[in-house]
């Protein structure tokens, strides 16, 4: 057991320090008093013994003065003398004269100071010699003296004996007593302060005190209870104390009406994440909806419709969407925030702001009723907006509250110029899924040159969209929109089929050459890639050696093996592979071992600066090398001069492709510009 304060403080302590001396000052009190009575008693029977020892001589010395003997004087005296005690015994007359005497020195003894001073040194009895009693004719005086020492000391003995044991007595007593309020309640109290100390502030009912065993009847017993019944009802009380602070706490941190954060939870939560995304470098953004015009749903249906509505949107905005990455809250009366992580890029956003106008415009149904509201969506982006969790939750806010100025249901981003960017993108999109049905597509080839015999051996096919109001949109800004959406397997099966059927017709006009088409990374997951490839090849009569797919690094590393397989079949029928804009992605030697490729295309960026920027240069020499000893032939794209196109074929590399030879061409520009390429040759070789 530990010691919870010092010794001098304890209760037992104090009750030995009191008890010992009351005792000790009453032992000490009351010895004093038997001793003092014991020295009355010892001085009566000093006296005592002096009157008695005088009476039984008396008449002998009587006899002896009176017949003036003195040897029965000395007799007398002698006798005197056999006590011990008697210092000096005399006989003598009336005058004076003495008949016998005899004397001794007093006892030395170190304690004659103290008892002398009580019983005197020696004491003095005398007594008058008469013959008869009462008669007034004495014939002589007897005097004895008695030394004190003898009996003083056995007092003294006695005293010190009695003082002694009442000390002692009071000691003993005092210990006892100590001992016995030490185990009855020094020790089962220090046992219930231990427990006490133990006792969990925050849970006081965890560990009730213990009653001490054989105190459950008494004192202590009823007050360990009364304490451990004190302890339950503290935890009670602290309990609902903790509840109603519960309800307190979730009722500010989240909306009452329909459970979802409060605009200072959000904060919060808005604050974590541009955290983690920041550490992340990803993008976020934030959604403000505001429902556009709620107040004539509350003027139509009453409030309590209108509260329903209310919960329903937040119903759908925290539950439907199924993406762990949204977060939803509640600003004000109607309006939400939704926060959205792990943003690819700001055009991701669009997707999420269109799910969340349409899943607020779903009619709600209220007691028969189908009430519809609309919303208006203010967008804002971590980091290009603010980096601040309060910032951009005010520039989403604020952007919402403008957008409403400009109509309903729709939404904005808080840049002027990336809300434009964005529109148009939009509208692009739009425009695009029907630009195939339109006919706006067409293609046009760029010829592929071998270098060494300058002869054209085949043309990449590129897809060019004339759009109705933008005239020619570069394939550099749709296609990406295109796979996004996932237009682009459209696309490109009619970029196939019309690259085939241009090469059909070639063929029959007596121009066999190879085409290559660019294959998306999004048509080569279509699981049904290698059949779709095959059928166009057949329904033209192609041989597949005619084909050359151009596929790009990231396209087969999302999966490998799907893209090992696919690209395997279609080499296995004779189709060729090129791996397109090589030197831009992983350009990893492991997986171009076990890709079927023939060509390694190095993309026109190492090109452009060939020869100028020393990067560049090193990387073409990589690439053609990599070629040569993998045996793959390498076509350099993008040769707009004289000094490229010589410093490739020094280097090694076979083919080449652009505007040094051509800029891609309609169908029937190309068929002159092959005829005349092929002129020009022969010219320059007579
Ligand atoms: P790419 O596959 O790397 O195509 C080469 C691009 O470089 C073409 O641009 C071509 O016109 C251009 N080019 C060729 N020679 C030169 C030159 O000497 N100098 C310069 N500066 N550029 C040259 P284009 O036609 O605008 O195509 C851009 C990209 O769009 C293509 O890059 C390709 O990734 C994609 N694309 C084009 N057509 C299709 C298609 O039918 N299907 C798919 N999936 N993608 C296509
Ligand atoms: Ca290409
Ligand atoms: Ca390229």
């Amino acid at each position: 057991m530990k010691t919870p304060f010092e010794l001098e403080h304890r209760l037992g302590y104090r009750i030995l320090r009191w008890v010992l001396s009351v005792a000790l000052v009453s032992g000490i009190l009351l010895s004093t008093m038997q001793i003092i009575l014991d020295a009355q008693r010892v001085s009566d029977s000093l006296d005592r013994q002096g009157s008695q020892t005088l009476a039984l001589v008396r008449d002998a010395a009587t006899q002896a003065v009176f017949s003036i003997d003195r040897e029965l004087g000395q007799q007398v005296v002698d006798g005197l003398f056999q006590q011990q005690a008697v210092s000096l015994a005399r006989i003598a007359h009336p005058d004076g004269e003495v008949l016998a005497e005899n004397h001794r020195p007093l006892k030395p003894a170190a304690f004659r100071p103290v008892t002398d001073s009580i019983f005197k040194a020696e004491r003095s009895y005398e007594i008058g010699l008469t013959r008869r009693k009462n008669s007034d004719l004495v014939y002589g005086v007897l005097s004895i003296h008695y030394d004190t020492a003898p009996t003083a000391e056995s007092w003294l003995e006695r005293s010190t004996l009695t003082f002694a044991s009442g000390i002692a007595r009071a000691v003993i007593l005092g210990l006892v007593l100590y001992l016995v309020y030490h185990f009855l309640l020094t020790r089962p109290l220090l046992r219930i302060i231990d427990s006490l100390t133990q006792v969990n502030p925050d849970r006081p009912d965890d560990r009730l005190l213990e009653v001490p065993d054989s105190h459950r009847q008494d004192e202590l017993g009823l007050c360990v209870n009364a304490t451990n019944n004190l302890l339950v009802a503290i935890a009670e009380n602290q309990k609902k104390h903790r509840e109603a602070e519960d309800r307190v706490v979730r009722l500010s941190r989240h909306d009452n009406l329909t459970g979802l954060p409060s605009r200072e939870t959000f904060l919060g939560m808005l604050a974590g994440a541009i955290e983690e995304s920041r550490r992340a470098n990803q993008m976020l953004s934030v959604f403000c909806c505001g429902i556009d015009d709620f107040k004539s749903v509350n003027e139509q249906y009453g409030f309590h419709a209108g509260d329903l509505v209310l919960q329903v949107v937040a119903e759908r905005l925290a539950n439907e969407h199924g993406d762990i990455n949204l977060l939803c809250g509640r600003l004000g009366s109607d309006q939400f925030v939704v926060l959205e992580q792990h943003l690819k890029d700001d055009y991701q956003a669009v997707a999420t702001a269109e799910w969340l106008l349409e899943s607020i415009s779903r009619p709600v149904d209220i007691e028969g009723h189908e009430v519809s509201v609309s919303a208006t969506v203010g967008i804002a982006l971590f980091p290009a907006d603010s980096i601040h969790a309060d910032q951009l939750l005010q520039r989403a806010e604020q952007t919402m509250t403008l957008a409403k100025n400009s109509g309903r249901n729709h939404f904005q981003y808080f840049v002027a110029s990336l809300d434009r960017e964005i529109r148009e993108r939009k509208k692009l999109e739009k425009d695009l899924s029907i630009a195939l049905t339109g006919g706006q597509f067409h293609l046009v080839y760029q010829p592929q040159v071998n270098l060494e015999s300058r002869r054209i051996i085949g043309a990449e096919a590129l897809i060019r969209w004339t759009h109705p109001e933008r005239g020619m949109v570069s394939p550099d800004e749709f296609i990406p929109l295109a796979e996004l959406n996932g237009t682009i397997v459209e696309i490109g099966e009619w970029v196939l089929d019309q690259a085939c059927w241009q090469a059909a017709l070639w063929a029959r006009k007596g121009t066999p050459i190879r085409i290559a088409v660019n294959l998306s990374a999004v048509q080569l997951k279509q699981n049904d890639i290698v059949e779709t490839v095959l059928k166009t090849l057949r329904r033209h009569s192609i041989p597949p050696g005619r084909l050359e797919l151009e596929v790009t690094e990231t396209s087969f590393m999302e999966n490998l093996e799907d893209a090992v397989d696919k690209l395997k079949q279609l080499r296995k029928e004779g189709i060729n592979i090129a791996v397109d804009d090589f030197g831009t992605g992983y350009s990893s030697l492991t997986y171009l071992k076990r890709m079927p490729v023939q060509h390694l295309k190095i993309d026109k960026q190492f090109i452009q600066d060939l020869l100028v920027n020393e990067d560049d240069t090193r990387i073409a020499n990589t690439i053609i090398d990599l070629g040569k000893s993998l045996n793959l032939s390498v076509i350099a794209e993008g040769v707009e001069t004289e000094e490229q196109e010589y410093y490739l074929k020094q280097r090694g590399c076979q083919l080449a492709q652009g505007y040094f030879f051509s800029r891609p061409l309609l169908p029937e520009d190309f068929e002159k510009f092959v005829v005349s390429f092929h002129t020009r040759l022969a010219e320059d070789n007579v």
